[in-house]
């Protein structure tokens, strides 16, 4: 066994990786994406070695390699979150194997009768999970308009513990201020809590902004091939460690090694991957925009959008998330039932473009009165943009659109 505290025995596991953190910070997160987990072992391979083992063998009665047990520890989900931790900036990092286990997971630091504010425009399993779930454990959700200090500054209690957010949200494509509400989160001492999933960090960096825990759906950009379900959570400082080793140890919702050597393999080309997916977007943005059929068009990188100009100042680039409105819900069937490079399905974030419906698939499980509120409505589609030709999507958009 390893001796000392939870965070020393970290520690020693990383010594163990021969990670260098405070080398690879000097990198640029181009490089790190490529190189950021470690040293090579003896065999010089190149690829993060897969570790499938489920326990470690002890080298003598009280000595150790660092590793037990894979609930505890495991070598190649190890490398992954020491990646995800050098990419986010952060101190530690687990890797979950959903984002929703992840988001479970920062629910345990709260109890019964504390009271978390969330952004109105949530991810809709996030939504269930709060307000199916955890309420029944006695925790206190409202859901704000995170654009607008003033309602999040009247909706804030005295028994108010967090603030939880995703910036931009989707599908209605909000950007929250995240300098503005670290001034907030300080001054009525709320954990900070951002989920990172629609841009990565390789665009957007939470931590920069005083975040406290950067969350991430990593089946998303992260993964970006539609072949893996996973989650991050990711601290920015040593205070929570320790209580997050000993609940993730305890529950065990963690990444399977083989998923964590995919993901490992995932971040290699998530730069170019997002580049091009963001390049695409802003065509189709265009395309979409004097298209005599199309109403709406939600795009944080049109520079007609409310919040360009703060996007331009917290992030490095827009993304690749658009939503739209069409002129009537027969043509939102026929818009799906007609696209062909682009699939109808949920989820978001992968090479292959997607279209999706959230009134009925990814927001189907909130209140009504809530999308209601936020424009959700039978004629809203949503797509993911991915890195097929460019000509290729228009193609399909404008005879699915016809
Ligand atoms: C998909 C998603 C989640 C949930 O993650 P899973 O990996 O599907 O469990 C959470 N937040 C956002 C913003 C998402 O898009």
């Amino acid at each position: 066994m390893i001796e000392g505290t939870l965070e020393e025995q970290a520690e020693f596991i990383e010594g163990l990786l021969g990670i260098d953190k405070e080398r690879h910070a000097d990198r640029s997160i181009e490089t790190n994406l490529v190189h950021g987990y470690g040293e090579r072992d003896a065999s010089g391979g190149v690829s993060t070695p897969l570790q499938l083992s489920s326990t470690f063998a002890h080298p003598s009665f009280d000595g150790s390699t660092g590793y037990m047990y894979s609930r505890c520890g495991n070598p190649t989900r190890l490398a992954l979150e020491d990646a995800i931790a050098l990419l986010e900036g952060g101190k530690k990092a687990w890797a979950f194997a959903s984002g929703m286990s992840a988001i479970a997971t920062v629910l345990k630091f709260f109890k019964a009768g504390d009271h978390v504010l969330v952004c109105d425009d949530l991810y809709g399993g996030t939504y269930r999970l709060f307000s199916d779930i955890y309420t029944q454990y006695g925790l206190e959700f409202d859901y704000v308009d995170c654009t607008d200090l003033a309602v999040v500054e009247g909706a804030c209690k005295p028994n108010t513990r967090a603030l939880f957010l995703e910036t931009p949200t989707n599908p209605t494509m909000k950007v929250a201020d995240l300098a503005e509400l670290k001034e907030f989160t300080r001054a009525h001492d709320l954990m900070y809590i951002v989920d990172n999933t629609l841009l990565t960090p390789r665009f957007q960096r939470p931590f920069e902004f005083g975040a406290d825990i950067v969350i991430h759906s990593g089946t998303k950009y992260l993964c970006g091939h539609n072949d893996i379900t996973a989650g991050f959570l990711v601290v920015r400082d040593s205070s929570l460690i320790q209580d997050l080793f000993t609940i993730t140890m305890s529950e065990g919702a963690l990444l399977d090694p083989f998923d964590s050597w995919l993901m490992l393999r995932s971040l290699k080309t998530l730069d170019v991957r997002l580049q091009r997916q963001q390049e695409n977007a802003i065509a189709i943005t265009e395309f979409l925009k004097q298209h005599e059929n199309v109403r709406d068009v939600y795009y944080v990188g049109d520079p007609d959008h409310p919040s360009y100009e703060l996007s331009l100042k917290q992030t490095s680039g827009f993304g690749a998330m658009i939503s739209f409105r069409v002129d009537s819900h027969e043509r939102l069937k026929k818009v799906i039932e007609s696209v062909s490079v682009i699939s109808y399905a949920e989820s978001l974030g992968g090479v292959e473009s997607l279209i999706t419906y959230p009134l009925m698939q990814t927001h189907g499980a909130m209140a009504p009165e809530l999308r209601e509120k936020l424009g959700i409505d039978d004629c809203l589609l949503r797509l993911s943009v991915g890195i097929e030709g460019i000509d290729d999507l228009i193609a399909d958009l404008q005879q699915a659109l016809a």
